[in-house]
């Protein structure tokens, strides 16, 4: 029987994990060994009951007491703290999730490479803040990473069997989110209940305004970089309202291989769980005739400056991804706490990258995980402190 660990269960790519887990079997089908999750401490208690995991890990300290209680009499081990999450990714298990939000899921992430482990990756910040030591940490420890963003299962599933030297671009689609066509003035004052409301995808709240802003692409543009290693002026945005289409790969030949599917993470999340095979996964059938049209535009730079700051990120590399990713969680945590509007997150960042590049030049390679996590710990810091300075002026 396969065995299986998710971080960040209690998450929309965690719940769509457990969905398709359960309806495959539940425990009678795949072995748990752990389940991970920050809140909501009775969901992840009665997920780790129903899949029969050996443990429950949440991740803030004080939350132990209630997962114990939840849990009692279950025969699942309860366990609070970062560490306990990253050691939680020590236990053997065949196939990892790595579906926690942010740059906390960079650890668990890398401690389950480093046993070889087969890592379906949806934390894309992730390949954003330590790509390079990611795949060589896969290949040092014969480890396999599949990606699980829509996007990026797409250009996989289009490169299958393909030569990658014969690929000439690779277009990862965005829908435009809910802001696409609002007039810019409007957009300055956009709430965070508007750019929460993704006309296509039932996300998370933070990839959800990180989608109305195109921050979400701009990750996916470093993230296809970093995964396939094609140069970044081979990788392109296209916008498609519909979200039907989720990337494209062009050949020398002038071919090019779409991917389409429905908006449900099911089938990225599906694809990864059976990957070599192809198993049957229970999302909505494409009905073409149905829905008639499929349109595309090109992505508006101004409205959207997230794009442009990836391609800068993408140009210099080394600890940039890192810092980009920090800056953008803070603005993000700034605009979904009132204090800077909707576009202010791109000044932060913007300002934030020019501040850390005088101050520590941020081409320099990650010679490790720690220089990784500094980066990320002094972008925090100088992400408050622009985002404080914008406040004020
Ligand atoms: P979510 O907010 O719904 O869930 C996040 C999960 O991480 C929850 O279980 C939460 O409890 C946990 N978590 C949050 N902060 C944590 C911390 N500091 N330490 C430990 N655990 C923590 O997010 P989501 O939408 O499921 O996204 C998860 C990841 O997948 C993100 O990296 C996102 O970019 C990526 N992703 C999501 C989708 C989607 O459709 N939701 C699509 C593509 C990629
Ligand atoms: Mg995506």
């Amino acid at each position: 029987m396969r065995s299986i660990s998710i971080f960040g269960a209690t998450g929309s790519i965690g719940q769509s994990t457990f969905d398709l887990i359960r309806r495959a079997g539940g425990a009678d089908a795949y072995r748990t060994v752990a389940l991970t999750g920050a809140r909501n401490v009775s969901l992840l208690a009665q997920m780790a009951r129903e899949l029969r995991a050996e443990v429950a890990v949440v991740a803030h300290e004080e939350e132990l007491p209630a997962l114990r209680a939840a849990l009692a009499g279950s025969g699942v081990e309860a366990a609070a703290g970062e560490a306990a999450i990253a050691e939680a990714a020590d236990r053997p298990a065949d196939w990892v999730m790595s579906g926690i939000v942010g740059a906390a899921g960079l650890v668990p992430g890398m401690r389950a490479l480093r046993h070889g482990r087969m890592l379906a990756l949806a934390n894309k910040e992730s390949l954003v803040t330590a790509g390079s030591l990611l795949l060589s940490t896969a290949k040092a420890h014969g480890a396999t990473i599949l990606p699980v963003d829509s996007e990026h299962s797409a250009v996989f599933q289009a490169l299958t069997g393909e030569d990658a030297g014969a690929v000439e671009r690779v277009i990862i689609t965005a829908s435009g989110g809910p802001f696409r066509t609002w007039p810019m003035e409007k957009l300055a004052r956009a709430t965070v209940a508007e750019a929460k409301a993704h006309p296509n995808w039932s996300m998370g709240s933070r990839i959800s305004i990180d989608s109305a802003s195109m921050f979400n692409k701009a990750l996916e543009l470093i993230e296809t970089r970093e995964f396939f290693g094609f140069p970044p002026e081979m990788i392109e945005v296209l916008v498609h309202p519909q979200s039907i289409v989720h990337a494209l790969v062009g050949f020398r030949d002038g071919g090019v291989m779409a991917h389409l599917g429905p908006a449900d993470m099911r089938h990225a999340i599906g694809f990864a769980l059976h990957w070599p095979d192809r198993g049957d996964v229970p999302v909505e059938r494409l009905d073409l005739a149905r829905l008639g049209s499929l349109s595309f535009e090109a992505p508006d730079p101004e409205r959207f400056p997230a794009l442009r700051l990836a391609r800068e990120v993408m140009r210099v590399r080394g600890l940039a991804g890192a810092a980009f990713n920090a800056a953008k969680e803070i603005a993000l945590d700034n605009f979904m706490t009132g204090r800077i509007g909707f576009l202010a997150m791109a000044a932060v960042v913007e300002e934030t990258l020019a501040v850390l590049s005088a101050e520590t030049g941020l081409g320099n390679a990650p010679t490790g995980l720690e220089d990784v996590l500094a980066m990320d710990r002094l972008a925090r810091v100088r992400a408050a402190e622009c985002a404080a300075r914008l406040k004020e002026g």
